[in-house]
Order: C-alpha cells, then sequence, then structure tokens
C-alpha cells in the first residue's frame, strides 16, 4: 500500500499531464509532509491533500493588443487563485516566453506554503503571461498591460485577489496596470496591486525587499553557526530586482559578490561587481549584463549564465529562475567548499542538486522560506494602504529583518521537531502546510 502522499502525488500527474515544473514543485512539498502523516492520520480522513493541490479557481483569457506597426498581436494571459484560506489570493504576475499553465501553477503552489510562512493574513496565487516584454517599446507595454489589465480587473480586489511584480513585471508595468484598474473601476483601490510607485500608494524598502530578505535570512544561518557574511566570496545569479538588491544588502553586510548574470552569460569580477554600473544597465537602459565589462577592464565577460556556478565562493545565491542550478553545479559548489545556498529565485535548484547540497551538508534554505521577503513587503503595502499611511524605510526594513528571523526560526524549529534538524526543506514545507492545512479544517470542507 503506498502511503497517502505518493497516492496524491499520482493523482496530481495524471490530472495535469505535460506540466512538469508543478509536478515538481508538489512532489517536493508532498515528499515532505510524510512524516506528517505519520503523526497525523487525520488530515487524510480530511482529504487535506487532495484539496490543497488543486487551485480553487483558474483562468485563463485572451490578450490582444496592437504593436508599433499596427499590427494586431494575441498573448495568453493566466491568474490561478490557488489558496484563500489565510487571507486574499497573493502572489506576482510573470511576463514571459515560457509562460504557461504548469509554470503558473508551480509558482501559485509555492505561493500558499510561502505566503504561509510570512505569518501575514495572504492567500496564494500566481498569474501572468507568455507576453515577452524584451525588446518591446514603452508604448507596446503600455498596451499590453492594459489589456491585460482590462480582463484581470474583473477577477481581482483589494480584498479578493491582489496581484504584484515577478519576472517581467516591475514598476512600469504595475503602474499602467494600476492606471487601467483605476479607470475601468472608477475607484482608486490601492490595496488591489502592490509594488506599485511611491508617489502613489507603493510602500518604501518594497523594492528591495526580496533581495534584503534574502540576504537577512542567510545571515540568520550564518549567525546560527557563528559566522556572518564578512569577507565572504558571493555569487548571485541574476541581475534583476531581486538580485540587484541581494547584492546591496551582501556589500553593506561586508561580503564580496564577484559574479552576476543574465540569460545571455555572466560577468565575472574579481575586485566585486560595481552595483551602480549593473543598476544603470538593467534598471535604467534595460540592456544586457554583457556590457558591464566594456567599463571594468578587469572583469570577464562568459557567454554562458549556468557556468556562474563553477566560480569558487563561500556563499551562492540562485536569483535568476527556476531549475537554474543543477547537480553538476551542486557538485561544483561542494567541491569548491560553498558553505550556504540560499534561494533567492522561485525553485532554482533541481531536485538533484538540493540533494547533493543536503548530503553534503550544505547549508541550504529554499525559496519558500529564503525569497519571502518580497511577498511579506508587499503584505506590509497592504496594511499601509488599508490605513491610508505610508511608513518609513527605517520600519518597513526592520519588520522585515524580523520577519525572515522568524521564518528561519520556524523553519528550523520545525524540521528539529518532525526529526529532520538542519533540512530546512522540510522545515519550511512542514510549517508552511501545518498552518494552512489547520485553517482549512477550521474552515470546514473548502
Ligand atoms: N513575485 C514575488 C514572489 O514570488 C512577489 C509576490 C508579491 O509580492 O505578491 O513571491
Amino acid at each position: 500500500m503506498i502511503n497517502y502522499p505518493s497516492r496524491v502525488f499520482e493523482k496530481v500527474v495524471s490530472r495535469n499531464p505535460n506540466e512538469p515544473e508543478f509536478h515538481q514543485a508538489v512532489k517536493e512539498v508532498l515528499e515532505s509532509l510524510e512524516v506528517v502523516f505519520d503523526k497525523h492520520p487525520e488530515y487524510e480522513e480530511l482529504g487535506i491533500l487532495e484539496r490543497i493541490v488543486e487551485p480553487e479557481r483558474q483562468i485563463m483569457f485572451r490578450v490582444p493588443w496592437v504593436d508599433d506597426n499596427g499590427d494586431v498581436q494575441v498573448n495568453r494571459g493566466f491568474r490561478i487563485e490557488f489558496n484563500s484560506v489565510l487571507g486574499p489570493y497573493k502572489g506576482g504576475l510573470r511576463f514571459h516566453p515560457s509562460v504557461y499553465d504548469g509554470i503558473i501553477k508551480f509558482l501559485g503552489f509555492e505561493q500558499i506554503f510561502k505566503n504561509a510562512l510570512t505569518g501575514r493574513p495572504i492567500g496564494g496565487g500566481k498569474g501572468g503571461s507568455d507576453f515577452n516584454p524584451k525588446g518591446k517599446s514603452d508604448g507596446e507595454v503600455m498596451r499590453f498591460c492594459q489589456s491585460f489589465m482590462t480582463e484581470l480587473c474583473r477577477h481581482i480586489g483589494p480584498n479578493t485577489d491582489v496581484p504584484a511584480g515577478d519576472i517581467g513585471v516591475g514598476g512600469r508595468e504595475i503602474g499602467y496596470m494600476f492606471g487601467q484598474y483605476k479607470r475601468i473601476k472608477n475607484s482608486f483601490d490601492a490595496g488591489v496591486l502592490t509594488g506599485k510607485g511611491l508617489g502613489w500608494g507603493g510602500s518604501l524598502a518594497r523594492t528591495e525587499a526580496t533581495g534584503y530578505g534574502l540576504v537577512y535570512i542567510v545571515e540568520e544561518m550564518l549567525k546560527d553557526n557563528a559566522d556572518s557574511f564578512a569577507d565572504k566570496t558571493v555569487v548571485i545569479s541574476g541581475s534583476g530586482n531581486v538580485s540587484i538588491y541581494a547584492t546591496e544588502k551582501v556589500q553593506q553586510l561586508g561580503g564580496k559578490v564577484v559574479a552576476v548574470s543574465d540569460s545571455g552569460g555572466y560577468v565575472y569580477d574579481p575586485e566585486g561587481i560595481k552595483l551602480d554600473t549593473v543598476k544603470r544597465i538593467k534598471e535604467v537602459e534595460r540592456g544586457r549584463i554583457k556590457e558591464y565589462v566594456k567599463e571594468h577592464p578587469f572583469a570577464e565577460f562568459v557567454a554562458d549564465s549556468s557556468a556562474i556556478w563553477m566560480i569558487d565562493c563561500d556563499i551562492a545565491l540562485p536569483c535568476a529562475t527556476q531549475n537554474e542550478l543543477d547537480g553538476e553545479s551542486a557538485k561544483s559548489l561542494v567541491a569548491n567548499d560553498v558553505i550556504v545556498v540560499g534561494e533567492g529565485a522561485n525553485m532554482p535548484c533541481t531536485p538533484e542538486a538540493v540533494e547533493i547540497l543536503q548530503e553534503s551538508k550544505i547549508g541550504f534554505i529554499p525559496g519558500k522560506a529564503a525569497n519571502a521577503g518580497g511577498v511579506a513587503t508587499s503584505a506590509l503595502e497592504m496594511t499601509q494602504n488599508a490605513m491610508w499611511d505610508s511608513w518609513s524605510f527605517e520600519k518597513v526594513d526592520a519588520k522585515l529583518e524580523k520577519i525572515m528571523v522568524d521564518i528561519y526560526k520556524i523553519i528550523s524549529t520545525t524540521a528539529k521537531e518532525y526529526g529532520k534538524p538542519g533540512d530546512l526543506v522540510a522545515g519550511a514545507n512542514i510549517a508552511g502546510f501545518l498552518k494552512v492545512a489547520n485553517a482549512m479544517i477550521n474552515q470546514g470542507v473548502v
């Protein structure tokens, strides 16, 4: 007789064919939960897992828009409202050509547990489109965002579903979407989107939050081992919002970031990455990271982004995208005596990589915990919006740091409690699950 989580996993695969990323995310959580069901058979009697793996609602829609040549383009839009037991659905929108149901479902599923770990009253959801903002003019991005919101606005609201950014969706896109929402609804519902501009309801420190939060939680793990970021060599993949602000915080704490990347390759700067250059290239010029070496002759550009993990470092922070760090990369990190790997992106390490790192006793903090600072600060933005107030940078940043320290404590204590000390994958999955499952039980068969 195979156990309850394995049976539910088989059902997930047959009911959601051709969605490998969703299967991967579900498998990892369900495997961690075996120890829970050994202790608590009542969850099985209540069908908790069958319910938790099924989204409450999935929306897929046409997004027609007109490009600069006057030609009509059609993209596909998604919003998956996965679980609202703890609060309004909450999670980002991803605009990237790789987006399809399976990607949004995996991200939405992860978001349920991540959001639970923040301790804030937010449910889990995710959305996006296969639209590629890269290479599009500002006008094209605006028209796309307006069309996307023309449909999405029927499904969201400050107490219903609150989207934010993710890959391909930053302050510019949130602005265009908020403007369209407001025109259609004739209502300034500040709390309907997070990651807004500072002049119109955005929160200070929201931009920095995912990257800073990642570094806070890694620092907490280092502290637990009488260590710190000071003088550590750090490799951070990606060069978007998460990577940039993780780099900033590492540098503030005395660490040296020697490499960052984008989908075209990585730059290695043995003297330490000059963050001003990266910010200008990525945030202002929306250019490619290889431009970096034009200004910094000691740096080198390698046109292979996954080779970034071959660089010798003490701490590795994958902040680009799912499955960017595979078994081979993990072996190389282990061979180079890496101390900690913290996931800034969602599911950036393959299951094989996680296994290799954990077997080698490398400190590993999964994305559900490590990148929760972004969505946690989105929840702080919602709080400020509900109060018609805005807090200082210091106030938001202090709350963020405390949330990350608390997450570290919860996941490490839970791992110990369930007989898996140091296994923070299990700790995060179990702690997130218990909170959601218990709320589902309290609320009846939902
Ligand atoms: N996209 C981010 C995440 O993966 C942030 C979501 C949000 O702020 O709602 O958690």
